[in-house]
């Protein structure tokens, strides 16, 4: 059966790439109805923060990347950080060392490096100098108080495996230079934990990223002696998922602010939203169809289908996408959803009050088709909820629209709605039309703009006649009054 992984470093704030990689191994498994396990590679004490891998787990909670074994829930492989499996590591490098799958080395950065140059070598990494050192040549080494790193030795020949995404690849030998597993001091390295974890933890497939290509060479070369050993029962087969491309067609990095996985959480997005965004990236449910569930994802998903050509990260695209499944929820559900960015920014008070609730049911239904996050309805909703005395304008809009010419049209405004007898949507919408349009010969997008700055302190807001109506008539005359000082 099959058996994937989630196995994130935690360091930094998790960023896009890594969650496209999981849902990717996420998709595969519920597919095939796998087994998905959750490894934390926190060997790099330098780098690793418990503020990265508490947000690692936070975001895979909001967006419901399950898994059935791991860190938090146990099972039959663990322990699940690889901080607590020293003792597994050093046991499996020992094994390693005994059968001479190894050795011993003992050479420096920089007397690789100066060899490189002596021999015009284009082949970067480890030249094997010390693959056959004599007993004596390595306990005179060992005397001058050097310090032995271990190195795999790389068999002959070439390697190649058939990826799940890109097809055959091979690489020959030479250019797969003896890589180290440990540091001298004996700490273990990504070369060795990744695969013996892989092994013990019977990992099936290996889907991670295209950056990763390279170092699966060694790692096949690793798991045919861990299976000679008897440490694996099975080389997993490995599928390496397109480079996703930020600005400027440079690969997405952690630096890059649209990287940062949580903060599209925090600008409003729906999980299934941004979900569904990443999973284009590499995959299509079919034709172009680009909005589709989890379920539907699942359903559909098949490793074959992922194209191995870079894939573009569209900031304005899953906006538009997250919007498409705004749409496809209740009002009721919307309001729900936006309930805590509206407390946060002191929209809506803590706990509701009845007088905002009532509030926001009739207005709620007014923006929800017109946002694509849920921090748009802040935005959006804001003029309706603030006390008079708090109200303000966007400034840059203000310039725009309050002009001259502008403040004529809300002063006509004023007065055509102040007597109205009936303070509704269909009135006000009538009366303004009337004033506007018909005796001023305006155009209507000309005509409402300054109308809508006025009321709501905003060029983009909810519809202006519901908005007026909504806000009542005395604070809605107030607000046309006091844009015309
Ligand atoms: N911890 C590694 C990383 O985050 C995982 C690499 C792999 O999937 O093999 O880069």
């Amino acid at each position: 059966s099959v058996r994937v992984r989630f196995c994130p470093s935690p360091t930094g704030s998790p960023h896009v790439g890594l969650v496209r990689t999981a849902l990717f191994n996420w998709a595969f498994a519920r597919h095939h109805g796998g087994t998905i396990v959750f490894r934390m590679e926190d060997t790099d004490k330098e780098r690793n923060t418990q503020e990265s891998y508490d947000a690692i787990l936070e975001l895979w909670r909001w967006l419901g990347l399950t898994w059935d074994e791991g860190i938090e829930l146990g099972g039959p492989h663990g322990p699940y950080k690889q901080s607590e499996r020293g003792e597994i590591y050093a046991d499996a490098l020992a094994r390693l060392r005994e059968s001479s799958y190894t050795y011993e080395c003992f050479c420096t950065n920089d007397e690789v490096d100066a060899r490189r140059k002596a021999s015009g070598s284009k082949i970067m990494g480890y030249d094997g100098f010390c693959r056959e050192l004599s007993a004596e040549q390595r306990a005179a080494f060992a005397g001058e108080d050097r310090l032995p790193i271990v190195r795999f030795r790389m068999p002959d020949g070439s390697i190649t495996w058939t990826d799940l995404v890109r097809g055959d690849i091979s690489f020959e030998s030479e250019h797969v230079p003896d890589y180290a597993l440990c540091r001298a001091n004996g700490d273990p390295l990504y070369t060795l934990v990744n695969p013996v974890d892989d092994a013990l933890m019977e990992i099936t497939h290996v889907l991670r990223g295209e950056d990763l290509l390279s170092s699966t060479p060694r790692q096949l070369a690793l798991y045919g002696a861990l299976v000679e050993l008897g440490i694996a029962q099975e080389t997993p087969k490995f599928g390496h998922l397109p480079y996703v491309m930020g600005q400027g067609n440079k690969k997405l990095s952690k630096r890059d602010p649209e990287a940062h996985a949580l903060a599209y959480r925090d600008q409003g997005f729906l999980p299934e939203g941004l979900m569904n965004y990443l999973a284009l990236l590499g995959w299509a449910i079919s034709g172009d169809r680009d909005i589709f569930s989890l379920e539907e994802m699942v359903e559909a998903f098949d490793i074959k289908d992922v194209n191995p050509n870079p894939a573009r990260f569209d900031v304005k695209k899953a906006d538009a996408i997250n919007g498409s499944h705004m749409r496809l929820l209740s009002t009721e559900d919307i309001t729900h959803r936006a309930l805590p960015f509206l407390k946060t920014a002191g929209v809506v008070s803590d706990p509701v009050s009845d007088a905002d609730a009532q509030l926001l049911e009739l207005a709620m239904p007014l923006v929800a088709e017109r946002i694509n996050k849920l921090t748009e309805a802040v935005d959006m909703l804001g003029f309706l909820f603030v006390d008079e005395q708090d109200f303000t304008r966007d400034e840059a809009d203000v310039e725009k629209l309050l002009t001259e010419d502008g403040k004529a049209i809300v002063q006509a405004s004023h007065d055509a709605v102040a007597g109205l007898h009936e303070w509704s949507t269909a009135a006000i919408q009538e009366a303004l039309q009337q004033a506007l349009v018909e005796e001023r010969g305006l155009k209507p997008r000309v005509a409402f703009g300054p109308v809508r700055v006025a009321i709501t302190g905003r060029r983009v807001s909810p519809p202006l006649f519901e908005s007026m109506e909504l806000l009542g008539r005395e604070r809605s005359l107030a607000r046309l009054q006091s844009a015309l000082g």
